[in-house]
């Protein structure tokens, strides 16, 4: 069944009543080509493309500025943003290109203020702040010496133009060179050209809730009436989170759906296969493993496809459970894919994997986008002829060209980094593929709606038995010397060592010398061969460098973060992460993770550099607390909201705009039940109220989920 996925502009689909929003943001007043580029940058919603006028709009207030506050000069606090009703003073302006500030004094009945410039037109200040006249100035009062001045206000209107001046200002996030008057200037005309929208909501929901429409809620957030209108609380907040949740529960229900539809194979092997690889272990698998692959054969023998997701912490051992599935589907003569986040991860599991598969005579590839030309056309044709059974790689699977004899299996690792399109891309290759998602992430259950969707859960909760605990211990950096003394113990002693140095994309340059000095550094200390892997290797000198320590060859490795998911030498026993503190706790609980996989007690170093924030603090504190991932990631929820727990870098729940998962979380399994009560009645969106929801899908770009419609 084909099912194209490829990003294909369909402007024709769209409901026309939706064009002045999807109109490019060049066509508001005050952007010409360079700030549209910088406003791209800031509120876009795909890299590739100019930003719209709807994802302007999306970009909401983060705090505001109260322009009601008039306590008069006298009363004016140092630091407050005051409007004063003034009379005009004397000009004291300096000698025309001295660097010295125009100063311009001004009185009410209360004091006296100086208005303070830098840089200025001295015809424009004329013309501003005539000698003599009223003005209503706002901005912010600062005392010097004992006197208040103003430094470049932010309003000075004639009193009769005094409501120009919003009573409550929006501030937004802004980038380099971006001004806020400019900014808000395009967003208010942005404001007035939302359209009338057909109501895609229920109408008793939105009675119950006292929510109001979409138009409102979009105008009241870029001019709020009350301090409290762009809390997470709001009903305007809470309407368009719910808009964009329920955008994407939709979207979510609509791929299943079709995915359902596209019709499953029952897949009944022996299960002759599956035993031959899980005898071939050196291990018993635990009681989970041996759960879930119970779960896993009961979907494949069912008629529809499999969708489940398998999750489990760090080393809970799910490439295990993954091989068994797959075991299943290659005895009936299908093909199976492992697609992995990194290639890293890609060469790791294809490196487990293979000796358990050359025992159980399964054929397996590794297929990554580094292959050449020429390995990349032997390896399709050895899938076209059905002479691989198994394959593991990158993206470069999801590659429009690659195809398979028989696809019957896919199973996604680390799916938080893969969005719903890729994995239909994949899924697609093939008839009635079952799909497994594993994820190392601890994720709380509102999170997996989010990400996810209504998928089917297996969970491993039990680790592998004879598992040591992991001491976790948090030290300053200024201790820096002894750390290094005891790694230098440790190794002597025959142990191996991770040390982790982050890498943070703004300062990438600074953290890579970071990295390479730390690697200097140990290898000078320990006086021996040290191996280094990070972002800007090629593939074959980071394999190097993983075998090398895989091996033995070397006893530690330093590394920036491409070591965050799951790699895998169980002889590893310390890990040291330099600058703790710039870690979420998902990312430190995962990085930790990396040891205590074998049957030694192991320790984990958290290197802080202080003084520490109090959030970063409590951060260190839970990781020493405790080893539990379910416990991190409520906890991590709670400090810092869900992007942190997907491991994204900026704030916010990743893939939205809006909602969040710490605050609407309660929206979103309302949003769930909706969905799917919606499908359930009007499965192709056919209603009124389909319509609707057809906006709403675009909107929050999620409209690609339109396309799997039946036609017509
Ligand atoms: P993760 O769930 O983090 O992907 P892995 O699948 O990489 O974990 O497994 C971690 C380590 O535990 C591997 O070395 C694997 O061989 C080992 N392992 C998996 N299952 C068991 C088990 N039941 N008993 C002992 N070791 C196991
Ligand atoms: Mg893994």
């Amino acid at each position: 069944m084909p099912c194209r996925l490829s990003k294909v502009y369909t402007p024709n689909m769209r409901p026309p009543v939706l064009d002045p929003l999807f109109a490019p943001v060049s066509t508001l007043p005050g952007i010409g080509p360079k700030i549209e580029k910088l406003v791209s940058g800031l509120v876009g919603s795909q890299p590739d493309r100019d930003a719209t006028v709807a994802d302007l709009l999306f970009h909401i207030p983060h705090s505001l500025i109260d322009r009601r506050h008039r306590p008069g000069i006298a009363y004016s606090e140092n630091g407050d943003i005051v409007t004063l009703d003034v009379t005009i003073g004397r000009h004291m302006a300096p000698p025309r290109h001295s660097k010295a500030p125009y100063r311009i004094n001004a009185y009410d009945e209360t004091g006296q203020i100086t208005f303070v410039f830098f840089h200025p037109r001295h015809d424009w200040l004329e013309k501003t702040f005539p000698e003599g006249e009223r003005r209503i100035v706002s901005g912010k009062v600062e005392w010097f010496n004992e006197r208040p001045q103003m430094v470049h206000p932010d309003y000075s209107l004639k009193p009769e133009e005094a409501e120009e001046m919003p009573a409550i200002e929006p501030v937004y996030p802004l980038t380099a060179g971006l001004s806020s008057k400019t900014l808000q200037k395009a967003v208010r005309a942005a404001v007035d050209r939302v359209p009338h929208l057909p109501e895609w909501l229920n109408y008793a929901h939105l009675h119950q809730t006292g929510w109001p429409d979409f138009a409102e809620a979009l105008k009241t957030l870029h001019a709020p009436h009350e301090r409290n209108d762009i809390d997470p609380a709001s009903p305007f907040m809470q309407r368009l989170a719910y808009d964009e949740l329920l955008a994407s529960q939709l979207a979510l229900a609509m791929v299943r759906a079709h995915m359902r539809t596209l019709g499953g194979v029952s897949r009944s092997p022996k299960g002759e296969l599956q035993k031959a690889v899980i005898a071939s272990l050196p291990f018993q698998l635990t009681g989970s493993q041996a759960k879930a692959i119970e779960e896993i054969n009961e979907d494949l023998a069912k008629p529809v496809r499999m969708l489940r997701l398998l999750q489990g912490d760090v080393g809970a051992g799910k490439t295990v459970v993954a091989l068994a599935a797959l075991a299943q589907v290659i005895e009936t003569g299908a093909q199976g894919a492992l697609m992995a986040p990194t290639e890293i991860l890609a060469r790791q599991h294809y490196a487990s994997m293979l000796p358990l598969c050359e025992k159980a005579g399964i054929r397996l590839a590794l297929m990554t986008g580094k292959d050449s030309q020429k390995e990349r056309r032997l390896r399709q044709e050895q899938l076209d002829a059905g002479e691989i059974d198994l394959v593991v790689g990158t993206h470069a699977l999801f590659q429009g060209t690659v195809t398979f004899r028989n696809l019957a299996m896919v199973v996604v690792d680390e799916q938080h980094r893969f969005g719903v399109h890729q994995r239909l891309a994949l899924s697609a290759k093939g008839n009635g593929v079952d799909v497994l998602v594993m994820t190392a992430t601890p994720i709380p259950r509102t999170l997996v709606l989010t990400g996810f969707g209504d998928m089917d859960v297996s969970r491993l909760t039990d680790k592998p038995a004879g598992r040591k605990p992991i001491t976790t211990v948090s030290v300053s950096l200024d201790r820096l010397d002894e750390i290094i003394g005891r790694v230098g113990a440790a190794v002597a002693d025959g142990q191996k060592v991770y040390w982790v140095c982050p890498l943070v994309e703004e300062s990438e340059k600074i953290d890579l010398a970071a990295v390479e000095e730390r690697h200097r550094v140990l290898e000078h200390a320990l006086r021996q061969r040290v191996s280094l892997v990070h972002g800007r290797m090629n593939a074959d000198e980071k394999d190097a460098a993983m075998a090398d320590f895989k091996s033995g060859a070397t006893k530690v490795l330093v590394a920036t973060t491409v070591i965050e998911v799951g790699v895998d030498v169980p002889d590893a026993t310390i890990i040291v992460i330099e600058h703790a503190e710039r870690f979420g706790l998902a990312q430190l609980h995962q990085l930790r993770g990396r040891v205590g996989r074998g049957d030694k007690p192991s320790s984990c170093v958290l290197l802080y550099k202080g003084p520490l924030g109090e959030t970063a603090g409590a951060r260190l504190n839970i990781m020493r607390q405790t080893n539990d991932g379910f416990l991190i990631a409520e906890e991590d929820l709670k400090l810092r909201g869900g992007g942190e727990i997907l491991g994204t870098r900026q704030s916010g729940t990743p893939g939205f705009r809006i909602a969040r998962a710490d605050e609407h979380a309660d929206l979103m399994e309302v949003a769930r039940d909706d969905a799917r009560l919606i499908l359930e009645l009007d499965p192709d969106l056919k209603t009124k109220r389909g319509e609707a929801l057809r906006c709403l899908l675009y909107l929050f770009g999620r409209d690609a989920a339109i396309r799997l419609l039946r036609a017509g």
